[in-house]
């Protein structure tokens, strides 16, 4: 097949952010303690769904209960075979990524593209179909950019996009959506990766900025109103897959039928599947949103601890180093 030309921006991403402009929630400017504090949530809310759904990663939600109960404790194990409070690529890649930013100075393709070469080099105890092959890609032509992929709809570009949302905050959507598409190309070049992944950024944000849950329905209402693919409003998802939409549908219904980051990260990782992948995409939007008093101290206290220091680290210097804020 020959080259596609290269869209612009994606006519869903698009459609998405026209969505989401009518509707824009006003919300407000915290301080920087609270600014710092919440991104330090987001980012161990993301290492925290992580290594929590890990354990679960594959199995059905009846399977989860044969074998744990309800699964409410980082104990590692899993498929993966997982040291208690390990972490898998979603964290890893997210951490790559944003040492790539704050390196380069800037969301730049062939930094992250590195950065996710030099990671994969470390042998990583985990590593997605896509992922590899967009690397792969990188490495053979030295371009970081994969072609338009209409099958590419995992979610591994969403799964490592914190540092996309803590380093563009402040900035106006086709700021954001340029820097998302930079790093998301660099293996998943998807019209429905890219729009999902555009909503969980802004979710994101706007739990930094300290907006209601009524916000962040605005922003999934706005994704469902650009690609009705991301109803969720329907049937429960259960087991979900790596496929973004079945993704976020298990995430927002998680989140929407929650409050609080504890109940909502429980819920999510139980409902089986690509679990790790689904608590780190919730982990990141509640932790942001619930700020860090909400994480529970065994969670915080279970996660490796070389882990959690680069967390927080990467999330203050990634807010201290963004340049849309005022
Ligand atoms: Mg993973």
């Amino acid at each position: 097949m020959s080259a596609a030309p290269r869209p612009a921006r994606s006519a869903l991403t698009i459609r998405f952010a026209l969505a989401l402009k009518t509707d824009a929630p006003a919300v407000d400017s915290p301080t920087t303690n609270v600014l710092h504090d919440r991104a330090i949530a987001a980012y161990l809310g993301l290492a925290i769904g992580d290594a929590l759904g890990a354990t679960v990663e594959f199995l059905t939600p009846r399977e989860i209960v044969e074998q744990h109960g309800e699964h409410r404790d980082i104990v590692g194990g899993g498929w993966l075979r997982l040291r208690k409070g390990r972490v898998t690529d979603d964290t890893e890649m997210s951490l790559a990524l944003g040492r790539s930013i704050l390196s380069s100075g800037g969301v730049n393709a062939i930094a992250a593209a590195q950065a996710f070469s030099d990671w994969m080099r470390t042998k990583p105890v985990d590593i997605g179909n896509t992922v590899r092959r967009g690397i792969s890609h990188f490495r053979q032509t030295g371009v970081a950019e994969v072609p338009l992929h209409e099958y590419d709809a995992g979610n591994g570009a969403c799964m490592r996009t914190l540092p996309i949302a803590l380093y563009t905050l402040g900035a106006d959507l086709a700021t954001i959506t340029a820097a998302h598409c930079t790093q998301a190309h660099v293996t998943h070049h998807n019209l429905v990766s890219d729009a999902g992944t555009l909503a969980v950024i802004q979710m994101v944000q706007i739990g930094l900025r300290g907006g209601t849950q009524a916000d962040l329905q605005v922003i999934a209402e706005a994704l469902v109103a650009a690609d009705e693919r991301y109803r969720f409003d329907r049937r429960r998802m259960e087991n979900p897959g790596g496929y973004i939409v079945e993704t976020l549908r298990a995430v927002f219904q998680a989140l929407f039928a929650t409050d609080d980051f504890e109940t909502a990260l429980i819920d999510v990782v139980n409902r089986g599947g690509d679990a790790d992948t689904t608590g780190a995409i919730l982990g990141m939007i509640a932790g942001a949103f619930y700020g860090l008093d909400a994480i529970p101290k065994r969670w915080l206290t279970a996660l490796d601890k070389d882990t959690a220091g680069a967390c927080r680290e990467q999330a203050l210097a990634l807010i201290d180093a963004a340049p849309y804020l005022d």
